[in-house]
């Protein structure tokens, strides 16, 4: 085993995490928590990963549930492609091999959702193979460690970094307790801000401490700016509902409930007109939500409709109760805001005129 090998191994085993709920050799249990943790933290997906146990406590049962019932389950969490991949993944494990995961890594690599690094986390936790991780916090170990220049996302940095990661890699036996220790030293030690050198078992050979350049590596990401996008979106109350549609599978928010969405003001207020609204549209100030290639600048304006004159049947279009905006399929901040929209209107409607929900 190398020298750097035997300290990550020997550091895991005294210093490791251990109390991780998916810690152990279950490929669901290790599938389930990779996916949740990739651009997500831990601390957030501790609740979201035993909620989700729970109710799928298999690979079965998640292949037997309905989509949206994943997605609920998973809203909140960001980056939806992940739970579509994962309910796909999961059929596929039942459909194409017996309901089994796969023991390597090279053919857990070909199941939806699953790249490289997750395909190795995997093989090498529950199977003991001998494949490399390399998630973001590895990636920031390696590059400081070795002194390696350049942005870990761009083409060349990354294929030196997997060269390394695998000519690193202990025995099979070793492999758990390395690969474990390789996430822990960078979610731990090795941090983003302020890393604990002092308590770190690869400081005698690290490169970035030894040459003053901890602060510098691994370097950032290339600064581009996000374009903007601007939207209206019509925030429609009928009793105590609030109108919503279902977005396509594919894109932002895919799957999940959402705000009829409008590019400019003329066509949401026709919308509304249409709809019923009898007062003014009321607008709230602009929002901003970051995606990963855009920043979506949204404005909510707010109609309130008494008496429903137009049926308009959108497909998936339907009227959610205000009282259930915390446990729908909503994106977070669309719930974030429907909360305030709902603690403004429970304050401003009799109750005595309080209805249920209303399908379109
Ligand atoms: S010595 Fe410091 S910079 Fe180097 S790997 Fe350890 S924690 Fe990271």
């Amino acid at each position: 085993m190398s020298d750097f090998a035997a300290r990550v191994v020997a550091w895991q085993r005294a210093h490791g995490r251990r109390d991780l709920p998916w810690s152990g050799r279950d490929p669901y249990r290790v599938w389930l928590a990779e996916v949740m943790l990739q651009q997500t933290q831990v601390s957030t997906v501790i609740g979201y990963y035993t909620r989700f146990l729970s109710r799928f406590p298999d690979v079965r049962s998640l292949a037997a549930a309905a989509l949206d019932e994943v997605l609920a389950l998973w809203a909140g969490l960001g980056y939806y492609a992940r739970a579509h991949n994962l309910h796909a993944c999961a059929c596929a494990i039942v459909a194409e091999h017996g309901g089994t995961f796969p023991r390597s890594a090279a053919e857990l690599q070909r199941l939806p959702g699953i790249g490289r690094s997750t395909a190795a986390a995997i093989a090498a936790f529950c199977f003991n193979e001998r494949a490399a991780i390399l998630d973001g916090n590895v990636k920031r170990v390696l590059a400081r460690h070795f002194g390696i220049e350049g942005f870990p996302g761009a083409g060349a940095v990354e294929r030196e970094l997997w060269r390394r990661a695998q000519a690193l890699l202990p025995d099979a036996a070793s492999m758990p307790a390395y690969t474990q220790g390789m996430m822990d030293l960078g979610a731990t030690v090795c941090t983003r801000a302020r890393p604990r050198c002092g308590a770190c078992p690869l400081a005698r050979t690290c490169v970035a401490l030894r040459t003053g350049r901890v602060d510098e590596l691994p370097a950032a990401r290339p600064r581009r700016e996000a374009p903007v996008r601007r939207v209206q979106m019509l925030v429609a109350l009928h009793r105590d509902a609030v109108l919503v549609e279902k977005r396509p599978p594919s894109g932002i928010w895919g799957g999940l409930l959402a705000l009829p969405q409008f590019d400019g003001v003329a066509a949401l207020d026709a919308a509304a007109a249409a709809l019923g609204a009898a007062t003014p549209v009321r607008a709230l100030p602009a929002r901003r939500h970051a995606f990963t290639h855009f920043t979506l600048q949204f404005t909510p304006r707010v109609a309130r409709i008494e008496r429903l004159a137009h049926a308009a049947r959108e497909p998936g279009a339907c009227w959610l109760p205000l009282a259930q905006i915390d446990t729908a399929a909503l994106p977070a901040p669309l719930r974030a805001l429907l909360r305030e929209v709902a603690a403004a209107h429970s304050g401003s409607t009799p109750s005595a005129t309080r209805k249920r929900d209303t399908m379109l």
